[in-house]
């Protein structure tokens, strides 16, 4: 019998094809001591895992060294000469012949001694190395246990991934090709994994807790992320019915692709600027492809994931170089680094914060370790050089940050001259408006940047105290809450009466009636994930602006979500 479950839709598209369960949780075992005469298959087991585990990463070397790059595998190269390593086999073997641990106990046990002894070093480096220490003990665990564990970046058969949650570097390595549609439980509309789907175009339903209970592996899944519909072994009729709407859908994308080369101008001639959201040099080139008009915002986080330490300067400026080479001479906004939230970087050993989306975060780790900074802000200069690139910093809510950031900048530059090195010069310098606080003060704030660039899913997660990563709560996370529509309206004039640029690049961009709300009430530039560019195009094509001021003045005087919603349901 078919189940049916559903989600929050976050990438669009529909797919159908076998279940493979990915689950992060950590593997349960027995842990009684063994008997005396045990020890000597105990020992047998954990050696047969052992070779086990050198085989599997020995495979995800080889194809990452391949598909992905020489620095991504020297992670795993990493984790082989740990199990290479004697004094640690000789650790484990003790601890089954003299202590009486089973396999996978004796390999929970030395793995954590060694972890926690890192973890208490000085060297940042080494520090980090304890993430490394625990992801292979994992890997050996389940292997004694009879487990394959999975490696998503091999998978080599069409799946429909399904699992509790992905992290952002996790989706990082996925294959589009094969992994034909994304279902995790957690996660919501802008969660990062959930970002990271669209840019790839993976269709992807997050927020889907019934996923793990009705879903088992092997299971056929029909997802259809547009109609937030996931049939579980659907029949046969269902499936016929299901490739009906697929092929409906491949012919709106036709239809939307021959929109490509048209302008995004409304009927009575306004232009509105559609740019791309990008996570990498490689979401670039689709971005064109998708008829974006430059690049509104380069999360530069994902470049330093899925990697053992930060990139360099020299990697940075040869990243952000090939994103403004892509664009072909149209402005491509990089945004500082925006890690803390849901975004962690293991090999930084952040401590654990109780609130990290209050914590250090973005512009405010990034004044904490300025040396990294520095780095980062002279590979922006020197990737000037090659086009119109425009500096964006997020998370900003004081003045003071303004003004650090631009003394940073300067420093930046003082540094690249005394090097000798060229960089360009009054390259303009943006925030993005993320914060109740930003908003508050735009008509200060705007005073002394160049323009704003409105974050939406922060603004609606701090304007309303709502957690964007609790799906508990995600009913409550509401971007067109008239909260968030005033802190909005506020950026929008102070920029507009300073005569400067405002953007919005939190996802309701890529939302077809708020696009069209973001629009009359004054913007002329969205950005967003490059698959919702067609859509958001035609609907720009086939309406007024003064149609549209008209419904946002309306929707701007409305006290609740749900009538700003009825009254938008009205234009489209
Ligand atoms: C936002 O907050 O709206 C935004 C665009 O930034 P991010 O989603 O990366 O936090
Ligand atoms: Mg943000």
């Amino acid at each position: 019998m078919t189940t049916q479950i559903t989600g929050i839709p976050v990438s669009p598209g529909l797919a159908t094809a076998p279940a493979l369960i990915i689950r992060n949780a950590p593997p349960t075992f027995d842990r009684t001591p063994i008997a005396e005469g045990e020890a000597a298959a105990e020992t047998d087991r954990l050696k047969a895992a052992l070779g086990a585990s050198a085989e599997q990463l020995t495979t995800i070397m080889e194809r990452v060294r391949a598909k992905v790059g020489e620095e991504q595998a020297a992670i795993f190269e990493g984790h082989l000469m740990i199990l290479e390593d004697e004094e640690l086999a000789e650790a484990l073997i003790e601890k089954i012949r003299e202590q009486r641990y089973n396999a996978p106990a004796a390999v929970e046990a030395v793995s954590e001694e060694h972890a926690s002894a890192l973890e208490q070093l000085d060297d940042e480096y080494l520090r980090a190395r304890a993430v490394d220490m625990r992801d292979l003990a994992r890997r050996v665990i389940l292997n004694c246990l009879g487990v394959t564990p999975t490696s998503l970046s091999t998978i080599d058969s069409d799946v429909v991934l399904v699992a509790d949650d992905l992290s952002p570097s996790q989706t990082a390595v996925l294959d589009p090709a094969r992994v034909k549609a994304i279902i995790t439980e957690k996660g919501n509309r802008t969660s990062h994994t959930a970002i990271m789907a669209a840019s790839m175009e993976i269709p992807a339903v997050v927020g889907a807790p019934a996923a793990l209970s009705s879903i088992k592996e092997g299971d056929m899944v029909a997802v259809n992320a547009e109609d937030n519909v996931i049939l579980v072994n659907p029949t046969a009729e269902e499936l016929g019915g299901f490739a009906e709407r697929i092929r409906a859908f491949e012919q709106e994308r036709l239809e939307l692709a021959a929109l490509r080369d048209l302008p995004a101008e409304t009927t009575d001639g306004v232009h509105i600027k559609l740019a791309a959201n990008v996570g990498s040099p490689d979401d670039a080139r689709p971005a064109v492809e998708k008829g974006a008009e430059g690049v509104g915002l380069y999360r530069v986080e994902f470049l330093f994931m899925e990697r053992a330490e930060s990139p360099n300067e020299e990697e940075q400026y040869q990243a952000f170089k090939s994103v403004v080479e892509a664009m072909n001479g149209q402005p491509v906004v990089i945004r500082t680094l925006d890690v803390g939230g849901d975004k962690d970087l293991p090999y930084l050993a952040l401590p654990d914060e109780e609130n990290p989306f209050l914590g250090c975060r973005g512009i405010r780790l990034c004044f904490e370790r300025p040396r990294e900074f520095r780095a980062q802000l002279r590979a922006l200069l020197r990737a000037g050089l090659h086009g119109d690139v425009r500096i964006m910093a997020p998370m900003i809510s004081s003045l003071d940050e303004v003004r650090g950031l631009r003394q940073a900048l300067k420093e930046a530059a003082e540094s690249l001259e005394a090097d000798g090195v060229k960089y360009a010069k009054d390259m303009p310098l943006g925030i993005m408006v993320e914060t109740p606080a930003a908003a508050l003060l735009a008509q200060h704030f705007i005073k002394e940047v160049d323009f704003f660039s409105i974050g939406t899913n922060d603004l609606t997660q701090y304007t309303l105290a709502v957690d964007r990563m609790n799906t508990r709560i995600a009913d409550l996370y509401e971007p067109l809450s008239p909260a968030v529509l005033q802190a909005m309206k506020l950026t929008v004039d102070a920029a507009r009466n300073a005569g400067k640029g405002i953007c919005v690049c939190g996802q309701m961009a890529g939302d077809v009636r708020s696009a069209l709300l973001l629009i009359g009430m004054g913007v002329k530039e969205l950005s967003m994930s490059a698959v919702h560019i067609p859509r958001i195009k035609k609907a720009v094509r086939e309406h007024r602006l003064t149609e549209l001021r008209d419904l946002a003045e309306r929707v701007l005087s409305l006290p609740t979500a749900a009538e700003v919603k009825a009254e938008l349901a009205k234009q489209t």
